[in-house]
């Protein structure tokens, strides 16, 4: 009569036993060791002059370009500097492009000149530029809603703002003018597409960035109005009179070239074919010298791997540091990595970017089976005395992961304070006197803490169900 109870007793013992273990899968040893990582970090981190150095001795790195070029050299360089164990390069190939000049004034009724910029692979006007007259719509759907008559031969003008917010949400919304409003307008028989900037500034210079280009048989130029530009284009049109543009444009397509990712190791003592992938982007837009996007988390993601390279041991598992290349362009380097890797994906435990300027972090959001949420928690208790709280299980990781978590690989994102990034994100004032040494303390001190978990954890993260 008591065997088999005192069996079954065991084996609840046993069954409550695994359930604790899995309830806290990380032990007190590692999360000491991050805990003086973490305060090390606050302390001593200097992801600025990895910043700053980018900034000064490299500058702007548009995909396939001069700076991009000298931007891998950098990137290879530094690392090795800064003590990883394996520092190599992956060739991506990247369709360039050259900004030429970007003129426009009003014709009438009121004759003045405009601030723009050409949006990311525009072409030109032809030479001695294009006259025509502006017709107004609130957003890209209304553009492609639009029947072609109203648009033929004239400049669409996309009037839409974009709203501020902490977590940079106003931009799913306006972005459309700008990704999709110059394939809606060629469409259409349109003379150019003109957007008002997707920004949040009120600064009198425009935003640029990346539009859909591939399939467009007939493109047509596409610029972006500075907010202010926007809002005196808005106040004639409202006058009733017809308000009559020109542009003058040069651009240059040149033909697909090399760019590289950059990828950095800290070797895992036991696990090494286990990886664990932090990231950012090397390439910039051309105008400003990409301090905030992504100079800012090229720092953040090298002085996490810096710092987890100085403790006595390696961590069981490797730490990857990609540096994606052509991020802005369509996530080039992201989609080629992921298709040349495809076969070792079940080895990437994890995948994170920093990729959202250089705000204090305040959320910690997470992609991850519902089994491994203990896990989350446990980091969060080391994640709390940084002022930053729990989010939700929907994180992409960062642009470029979101390639990876496509493919089921789980996910963590540290979410930035973003409320002025769009002030400055794709312009020329996107330089490093916006960037803040101590905030940057905090932010390394957030991702060696998650890093640093995820690599020397004795279980994994499992897989994530993707959606289909
Ligand atoms: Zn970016």
């Amino acid at each position: 009569m008591f065997r088999p109870l005192l069996t079954l007793t065991g084996g609840l013992i046993a069954a409550l036993a695994v359930t604790a273990a899995q309830a806290k899968p990380l032990t007190q040893e590692d999360l000491s060791v991050a805990e003086v990582l973490r305060d090390r970090a606050l302390e001593s981190s200097d992801a600025y002059s990895i910043v700053e150095s980018l900034t000064v001795e490299v500058g702007p790195r548009p995909a396939g370009s001069e700076g991009d070029r000298r931007a891998v050299a950098w990137a290879q360089e530094k690392m090795k500097a800064l003590g990883f164990d394996r520092v190599y390069t992956e060739q991506i190939e990247v369709p360039r492009w050259n900004r030429g000049h970007a003129h426009a004034r009003v014709v009438a009724p009121f004759p003045q000149p405009l601030v723009v910029t050409s949006l990311g692979y525009s072409v030109g006007t032809p030479e001695g530029g294009v006259s025509a007259e502006i017709v107004e719509f609130a957003d890209v759907e209304a553009l492609m809603k639009a029947p072609a008559r109203k648009v033929k031969g004239k400049i669409a003008f996309i009037n839409k703002r974009m709203e501020r917010a902490r977590t940079g949400e106003g931009y799913g919304p306006a972005v459309g003018g700008r990704s999709k409003g110059m394939r809606a307008a060629a469409e259409k028989g349109a003379a150019a597409l003109l957007i008002r900037s997707v920004g949040t500034d009120s600064d009198r210079f425009a935003h640029t960035g990346m539009m859909s280009i591939d399939g467009v048989e007939n493109p047509v130029p596409a610029l972006a109005l500075s907010a202010p530009d926007a809002n005196l284009l808005e106040a004639m049109l409202k006058r009733g009179k017809p308000v009559e543009v020109k542009l003058d444009v040069h651009n240059q397509r040149l033909e697909d070239g090399p760019s590289f990712n950059v990828i950095g190791e800290i070797t895992g003592r036991e696990k090494p074919e286990e990886v664990m992938i932090i990231g950012a982007h090397l390439d910039s837009w051309d105008e400003g010298t990409g301090a905030l996007d992504d100079g800012a988390g090229v720092a953040i993601v090298m002085e996490t791997a810096r710092l987890i390279a100085e403790l006595p041991q390696r961590p069981r598992r490797t730490l990857r540091v990609v540096l994606y290349g052509a991020e802005e362009i369509g996530l080039v380097g992201a989609k080629q990595y992921v298709d040349a890797h495809r076969s070792e994906l079940d080895n990437i435990v994890a995948v994170s970017e920093s990729d959202f300027g250089a705000g204090k972090i305040w959320r910690f959001d997470t992609r991850l089976p519902e089994s491994k949420f203990a896990i989350a928690d446990q980091i969060m208790q080391l994640l709390a005395p940084l002022g930053i709280e729990r989010g939700n299980n929907k994180s992409s990781g960062g642009p470029d992961s979101s390639v990876f978590v496509a493919q089921g690989v789980p996910a963590f994102g540290l979410y930035q304070d973003g409320s002025d990034y769009f002030d400055y994100h794709h312009t020329p004032n996107d330089t490093l006197d916006k960037v803040d040494p101590k905030i940057l303390q905090q932010n390394v001190a957030a991702w060696v803490v998650m890093s640093f978990l995820t690599v020397e954890m004795e279980g994994d993260l499992g897989r994530v169900p993707t959606e289909h």
